[in-house]
């Protein structure tokens, strides 16, 4: 059996389809005269009219949906073998490297702390002779002497207390680096300890004609609990470099109240000068340890570039921050805020007026030679 399309025929019924065909029967008969065989000739396509496509979802296409289906597992299932692989060797490679790294570390604390401990016990080697001479000079001073000989042992007594700042200042470096360095609590008046730092520079600074001043804020209380001798450091260092770098002009501590809690008080110290100024790319730098703005500063003005580096370490200890605005050529200020209890707020007493006075009871403690 079979059907003849007509020529001009565009598309075929699909596979499957249940169709109905109307057209000429055309017998094929052996040689008994049996019919063996017939062919339908269509005359046009409307002889053949599709009753029911046949539905998609044949077996051969369900075939080849899982053939597609199973090469795109096989494919997924390799390239996970391969991603796992690479993973593999990566995490050993990195594990490698972290054990490497984890060594390297080791060995490069180790290495630091021999050469901090080593620093360490060396300045405080050098540190109790250091106090002999410094002992001795003074004891020379008080003997009958002439004025040649005076002079040479003010120099060695100008000399060995910058020796003995420097390696204070490298221990107490090292101490901060170690995390050693802890705050005492004791009360003390801000005034007092802000103008007995003044104080220290006062004589230098009225022998190079420099002025000084100092204001605290009206209203601000003044005794409170916290570390006296450091915050006394971290002031006296600001003025000892505003006193180095300048020549003529003012230099000037204010003391003013940034915020105030319930018991608690946060000052901002501000010591300003009008001296040669930091030009603007060294005024982040200048608070890292052993960094001066160029290195003509060494050769000019001497200095180890670690004073500001243990202020600002020490400021963080407070609980404050430091900074500096600054222009070259016509000077400096350095602000720094430190947070403190309030013990006992006597302010009213000493409002508003210049503390110079306040202070003249306070200790003078030697000039530092910074
Ligand atoms: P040192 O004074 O021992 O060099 P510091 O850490 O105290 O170290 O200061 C770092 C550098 O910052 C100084 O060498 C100087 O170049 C600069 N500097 C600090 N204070 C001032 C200032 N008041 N005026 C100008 N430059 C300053």
């Amino acid at each position: 059996f079979s059907i003849s399309f007509p020529p001009s025929s565009e598309e075929l019924p699909a596979e499957d389809s249940l169709v109905e065909v109307t057209g000429i029967c055309v017998n094929e008969v052996d040689t008994l005269g049996r019919v063996s065989a017939f062919r339908l000739i269509a005359r046009s396509e409307s002889d053949v009219r599709v009753l029911k496509t046949p539905p998609w979802w044949t077996a051969r296409h369900a075939i080849s949906v899982m053939g597609i289906l199973a090469a795109g597992i096989a494919l997924v299932m390799a390239w996970v073998l391969v991603l796992r692989r690479r993973v593999q060797n990566q995490t050993r490679v990195i594990r490698q490297k972290l054990e490497q790294e984890a060594q390297l570390k080791e060995a490069a604390e180790m290495a630091s702390r021999a050469k901090s401990e080593f620093v360490a016990n060396m300045s405080h080697e050098i540190r109790t002779p250091m106090n002999a001479i410094l002992g001795f000079t003074d004891l020379l001073m008080t003997t009958p002497i002439d004025s040649e000989q005076e002079d040479y042992l003010k120099t060695i007594q100008f000399s060995s207390l910058a020796l003995l700042r420097i390696l204070n200042d490298i221990l107490d470096f090292e101490k901060i680096e170690a995390g050693r360095m802890t705050l005492e609590e004791t009360p003390f008046s801000v005034r007092n300890c802000a103008g007995r730092a003044l104080q220290v520079i006062e004589a230098e600074a009225g022998r190079k004609g420099i002025e000084t001043s100092f204001r605290v804020e009206q209203g601000a209380p003044d005794t409170v609990l916290g570390d006296p001798h450091r915050l006394h450091q971290v002031l006296l260092n600001l003025l000892s470099n505003a006193l180095k770098f300048t020549e003529r002009g003012a230099i000037t501590l204010t003391v003013a109240v940034r915020q105030r809690t319930a018991g608690n008080v946060e000052f901002e110290f501000a010591v300003s000068d009008t001296g040669i100024g930091i030009p603007r790319e060294a005024q982040e730098r200048i608070f890292e340890s052993f960094q001066q703005v160029d290195g003509s500063t060494t050769r000019k003005y001497g200095g180890t570039g670690l004073g500001l580096s243990i202020c600002t370490r020490l400021v963080h200890i407070f609980g404050g921050k430091i900074w500096v605005e600054s222009e070259a050529g016509v000077g400096s200020k350095f602000h720094f805020t430190a947070q403190f209890k309030i013990v006992d707020d006597t302010s009213d007493q000493l409002k508003g007026r210049d503390s110079k006075k306040e202070i003249s009871s306070a200790a003078v403690l030697t000039l530092s030679p910074r």
